[in-house]
């Protein structure tokens, strides 16, 4: 279609460009203990945006607000023109909205194979292009395919967690801490990928404990503390600021 736009499996119209992601006064809570106290950030379409900050800022919080993992209390979120709502996350996916979440989200019991098996479940993609596009990107995963996923190292654990976000061709993209217990030379591999798909056209939302990592990728970013957005800026303008506040 000429304005880039498609009919997904659920029905739904959806662009195949990638759109911008508004967040707007939104609260979320654990229970009766509120962590994110009025968010409000604007990722322009097609962008890579690092959100940075300390330990227990609520990062990992709203990148479930974002994925549909988690309800708001208050505040919307938009993705384009389109509020979220109270969307789940599987059907956000079938939307081209993924997400990595920390700890990889990958079944350990079962083989790459296996893994990939159970994706295709989400409809409208075979097996065939699951493995196909896989292992183009991973070629390391095609030799990994009949081992139990738990047992690879941690670096080919999250390229099999990518993998998985990358089958439905997402348009947005959440990554939380991609880094996490990775050797330095697989973390520059892993983000060489994110430029990689955020020129092919997706918009790109970051969570990084590695400060120069997040913003040698990024094309905005903001810094997170205590629940609120601090500052946001270009990654020149952040990294002093965030030098100042993780050292504060
Ligand atoms: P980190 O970089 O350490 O992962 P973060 O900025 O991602 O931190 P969150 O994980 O979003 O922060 O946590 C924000 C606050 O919410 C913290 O005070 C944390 O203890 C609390 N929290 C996170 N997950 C839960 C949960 N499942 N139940 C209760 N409180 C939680």
């Amino acid at each position: 279609m000429s304005d880039g736009s498609t009919t997904s499996t659920t029905g739904a119209t959806t662009s195949t460009l990638p759109p911008s992601v508004s967040v707007r006064g939104v609260r979320a809570s654990y229970g009766r203990i509120e962590v994110l106290h009025g968010v409000d950030l604007e990722v322009p379409a097609g962008s890579v945006f690092a959100l940075l900050g300390p330990n227990g800022a609520g990062k990992s919080t709203l990148l479930k607000v974002l994925s549909g993992r988690m309800r708001t209390t208050a505040g919307e979120v938009l993705v384009g023109d389109v509020p979220i709502g109270k969307t789940p996350s599987e059907k956000l996916a079938r939307q081209g909205i993924c997400a990595v979440p920390e700890g990889r989200g990958i079944f350990p019991n079962l083989t790459v194979r296996e893994n990939l098996r159970i994706w295709t479940y989400r409809g409208g993609i075979t097996m065939k292009d699951v493995e196909e596009q896989t292992y183009a990107t991973f070629p390391v995963l095609k030799e990994r395919r009949r081992q139990l996923a738990g047992t690879m190292s941690g670096g080919e654990q999250q390229m099999l967690a990518i993998s998985r976000a990358l089958v439905t061709r997402p348009r947005v993209l959440y990554l939380d801490e991609l880094s996490m217990g990775l050797a330095p030379l697989i973390v520059a591999e892993l983000y060489e990928l994110v430029g990689t798909l955020a020129r092919q056209g997706m918009t790109i939302v970051l969570v990084e404990q590695f400060v120069t990592t997040a913003l040698a990728v990024a094309d905005h970013a903001a810094i997170m503390v205590h629940g609120r957005i601090e500052q946001q800026g270009t990654p020149s303008e952040m990294a002093d600021a965030a030098l100042s506040i993780y050292l504060a």
